[in-house]
């Protein structure tokens, strides 16, 4: 495990940088951490930071960086884009496809995308429709397009791999037949079974990203209710009346308290009536860190037992209406 972060196991980041969106945007530690000793003379943060907060600027890291998921042997859960957000708006679609391609290939993982730009989420989704008329070997063939082409020539052995997966997952009745590159579109469909995506809603403003959420094609769903600014934002999630307009697809609910300098408050009674409601709907909830005493802590001992709450989604795959 290289994070703290607790709902997950790794962070991969093949690209950085960002542009506050957002009340939650306030206190980024992403900005924080770039402009840090340790990050901010790595050559894919160069620019990207001043005084602490985020440019603009989007910064890419080397072929070796996006490949690293194919050299984690053992399967772990995969926070992608710890360190900003993928649908940026100014990452072009053709660099979000990089990223999704290793997220295809290594099928023995599994892939966590948060963000808080679901409408331009959804738009890639398009992108890709319109850009496979194009291509024989459809969505995967889009997704394989923009690499490089000694990049693309090393990865024919997971190709491959990936191509014979895809076979027995969603063809299980076809023979096995000698694997040809190339074939591999006729088998891909979305969801990517390995691929979780998320929203982050921290106030009543940004409801709206879940029904973004909800469109896209995804193994799962996942709502992050981290850092959790106000009650507004949770009372469509904490609607009682059999109303399931929000809650309805959705596999998991993340909740958190704002840590570091400047951290705002997080009413424990939110937390409460958010557990309350996600097990009215039997949506699995996990929480993160807490405000107890004026200190933020991630240690369950320390909190009331009706607040003790680490739930993962359950294991199936969910389609999406595209
Ligand atoms: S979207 Fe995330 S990374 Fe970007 S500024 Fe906001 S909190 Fe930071």
């Amino acid at each position: 495990m290289s994070t703290q972060i607790e709902w997950t196991q790794e962070t991969w980041n093949p690209i950085v940088g960002c542009t506050p969106i957002s009340a939650g945007c306030e206190n980024c530690y992403a900005s924080r951490a770039a402009a840090g000793p340790w990050l901010f003379n790595h050559p894919k943060y160069k620019g990207l930071t001043k005084g602490g907060k985020w440019t603009g600027k989007i910064g890419y890291g080397t072929v070796k960086e996006l490949e690293q998921p194919l050299r984690w042997k053992k399967p772990r859960m995969i926070f992608v884009e710890s360190m900003g957000d993928l649908f940026h708006k100014d990452v072009p679609f053709e660099e979000i496809a990089k990223v999704f391609y290793i997220i295809a290939i290594c099928y023995w993982h599994k892939f966590q995308i948060l963000t808080k730009r679901p409408k331009r989420m959804l738009e890639f989704f398009k992108w890709i429709e319109k850009e496979k008329r194009g291509f024989w070997g459809g969505d995967f063939a889009v997704l394989c397009a923009h690499l490089p082409t000694k990049q693309y020539e090393e990865m024919i052995e997971p190709y491959l791999t990936y191509h014979a997966r895809m076979r027995k997952h969603y063809h299980p009745d076809l023979p096995e037949t000698p694997d040809k590159l190339g074939d591999a579109g006729i088998y891909f469909k979305w969801p990517l079974p390995n691929l979780w995506l998320g929203v982050t809603v921290e106030n009543h403003d940004n409801i709206e990203r879940i029904e973004y959420l909800r469109k896209t094609p995804a193994a799962k769903r996942f709502v992050s209710l981290e850092p959790l600014l106000d009650v507004v934002s949770i009372r469509c999630l904490t609607d009682n009346t059999g109303d399931r307009r929000y809650t309805d697809n959705l596999d998991w609910v993340i909740i958190g308290a704002e840590t570091g300098p400047g951290r705002r408050i997080c009413k424990l009674d939110w937390v409460r009536k958010i557990i309350g409601v996600c097990k009215f709907h039997y949506i699995p909830v996990f929480v993160k860190k807490l405000e107890i005493n004026g200190k933020i802590t991630g240690n369950m001992e320390d909190w009331s037992k009706n607040l003790r709450v680490r739930e993962y989604p359950k294991q199936e795959i969910k389609n999406a209406s595209m």
